[in-house]
């Protein structure tokens, strides 16, 4: 998917995560090629493994490996994809995947963002 264009690419890797049951997760589609992969690589751990909890934190990627009591969900390869993925959200804007992008702690919603929606949100500015 390297050949399209950044939001075409981030479009079609949140049609794979609904294709693999998830939706409605809680970060901007910037990150669903990040979350993508996430889930593919905890597919490849243990098919078990769901993410729950996906949210936006300072910036960074935040999720939960479910189920708790399953201790593929806690080992050290799923905790280094998480890592992974965790690393890849603070360079990537969540809004429409491209890179590089950096943290704004300007702002009261602290976002990862690239240039480009760092000069549009600027520009609405009152
Ligand atoms: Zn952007």
């Amino acid at each position: 998917m390297t050949n399209l264009d950044p939001l075409s690419r981030v479009t079609a890797c949140q049609r794979a995560l609904i294709s693999r049951g998830y939706s409605g997760l809680g970060t901007g589609i910037g990150w669903s090629c990040i979350l993508l992969d996430l889930v593919d690589d905890l597919l490849g751990i243990d098919p078990r493994i769901r993410l729950t909890h996906v949210r936006q934190k300072y910036g960074e990627l935040r999720v939960v490996l479910e189920p708790a009591d399953n201790p593929s969900a806690q080992s050290p390869a799923a905790l280094e994809a998480v890592a992974r993925a965790q690393a890849r959200s603070l360079v990537t804007c969540e809004r429409c995947g491209r890179t590089p992008a950096t943290i704004d702690w300007s702002r009261e919603w602290v976002e990862t963002r690239c240039r480009w929606h760092h000069a549009y949100d600027e520009s609405q500015r009152g």
